[in-house]
């Protein structure tokens, strides 16, 4: 059995990361199932360096395999923030009402044909010596609400539309988003590849 680490400790990013993964052919362990494992900094600028940031320096840590995510809200009309910055939107990591809160005074004035958003989600696998093996990433596109919807999902997910439904991610059924989001949909191009580099490892 390949063993994998999934390197975040976010409960509800964990919870639709391990729906999809087939845990037959992947033992999955969660970074708080390791007490060795080590908080990296998210200092990149973009996703993809974040991901990779994530995955390589806790795999070189653990000497692991490691598959990392990182993921975002992409906003067209505030020149795409908050982008890399979606988790500390407003200040500290993981406020996600505050986060949802300055997102609605940020657009206040801005009409619904210009609410255009879309996640973004960067996967990237590293090997225990800290090489990036794969990378993947996906979108969902969306538009922001004027005021939160549901309770369901995390982060944005009360204020993210989407369109075909004409409802949020807050309303919809999780079953919904494990459909069509971008985690995914990133997740979805990236186990055939990992099920082959499986293969090639043993
Ligand atoms: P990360 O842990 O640095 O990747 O931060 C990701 C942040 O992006 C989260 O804290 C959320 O604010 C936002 N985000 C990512 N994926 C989603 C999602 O599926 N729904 C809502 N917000 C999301």
């Amino acid at each position: 059995m390949f063993e994998l680490v999934l390197g975040t400790n976010n409960a509800k990013k964990l919870i639709e990361l391990r729906l999809l993964l087939p845990e037959d052919q992947v033992q999955l362990t969660t970074l708080a199932e390791i007490p060795e494992s080590i908080d990296v900094e998210e200092t990149g600028d973009t996703f993809q360096a974040n991901a990779a940031l994530k995955a390589t320096e806790q795999a070189k840590h653990l000497k692991r395999w490691v598959l990392a995510e990182d993921s975002g809200l992409t906003v067209n009309a505030l020149k795409g923030q908050p982008g890399v910055m979606s988790a500390r939107y407003a200040g500290t990591h993981g406020e996600d009402e505050a986060n949802n809160d300055k997102l609605l005074r940020e657009l206040e004035d801005v009409p619904d044909e210009k609410r255009d958003a879309h996640f973004n989600c960067y996967l990237c696998l590293s090997d225990p010596d800290g090489q990036v093996r794969l990378e993947e990433n996906a979108r969902c596109g969306g538009r922001i609400a004027h005021q939160r919807s549901g309770e369901a999902g995390f982060g944005y997910d009360p204020l993210f539309i989407i369109r075909e439904y004409h409802r949020t991610f807050g309303e919809l059924d999780l079953r919904v988003k494990r459909a069509i989001s971008h985690r995914s949909r990133a997740l979805r191009k990236f186990i055939p590849r990992l099920m082959r580099l499986i293969e090639q490892e043993s």
